[in-house]
């Protein structure tokens, strides 16, 4: 079994009614729904009103991909629940950071930019294209997909070069945007997928659904470990590897 945790702020969802109208549940409920009918994947879900956020060093240990969406409330997420999530990457967990999560405290914490990008609300059209057809993330999705309606997020998006660039959204306000960004940090890997702005039935169009199924399978860790900094002997020492 792959353990996920989808994470949501859930703020807009309890706060703006057109908003509650497209995710009455909330975001992470939708995503929850969808990803339960694995039956490879079990699936909780932690939001920022639970205690400690959801997110210690327990549930961290027992989640092999975590789902993070957040977008008003980055602020009220405390420093050391990021660094949480961060060593846990580090460790081998996946992390999938959805749309506005490109400014969430885990992201930027591990990659170590402002992840600044320019955006508009216009109800653009997007075309979203597959860049790197065989990966194990995008196999499935055909040459391109369309969102009738997404928050337009351009570039410069101020990101490190990803290690894999697997789509490129095109919108029709003119704008391109690296939509679908992998990373490896440590022993883990961080997938980033731009599209899923919160007044947008976005997470339940089959192509989003089955690109976050597609990297949940391929973020699973094969391996976790801390890498620790130990002070080490020759390996011609007859004695204890570590000093
Ligand atoms: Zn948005």
């Amino acid at each position: 079994m792959i353990r996920i945790t989808v994470w949501n702020e859930y703020v807009h969802e309890r706060t703006e009614q057109k908003i509650a109208e497209v995710y009455p549940e909330g975001i992470h409920a939708a995503i929850a729904e969808f990803l339960g009918k694995e039956e490879d994947f079990e699936v909780r879900t932690a939001t920022l009103d639970d205690e400690n956020c959801g997110i210690t060093k327990e549930v961290l240990a027992e989640t092999d991909v975590l789902i993070w969406w957040g977008h008003i409330a980055h602020d009220r997420v405390p420093d050391e629940i990021a660094y949480l999530v961060r060593d846990a990457v580090l460790e081998g967990m996946g992390l999938i950071c959805l749309h506005s999560a490109h400014h969430s405290k885990p992201f930027r914490y591990l990659l170590g930019t402002s992840c600044n990008l320019t955006w508009r609300e216009s109800d653009d059209e997007e075309i979203l294209w597959v860049i790197e057809p065989s990966h194990p993330i995008t196999r499935g999705i055909d040459r391109y997909f369309k969102l009738s309606h997404e928050e337009t997020y351009g570039e410069p998006f101020v990101i490190p070069t990803p290690d894999k660039l697997l789509l490129i959204g095109h919108y029709s306000g003119g704008e391109v945007f690296r939509s679908g960004c992998l990373y490896e940090r440590g022993n883990g890997k961080i997938f980033y997928l731009q599209p899923g702005h919160e007044s947008y039935p976005t997470f339940r169009v089959p192509e989003i659904q089955m690109l976050i199924r597609n990297a949940i399978r391929y973020l699973a860790p094969a391996y976790r470990q801390v890498t620790a900094c130990p002070h080490v002997r020759k390996i011609t020492d007859n004695a204890p590897y570590v000093i």
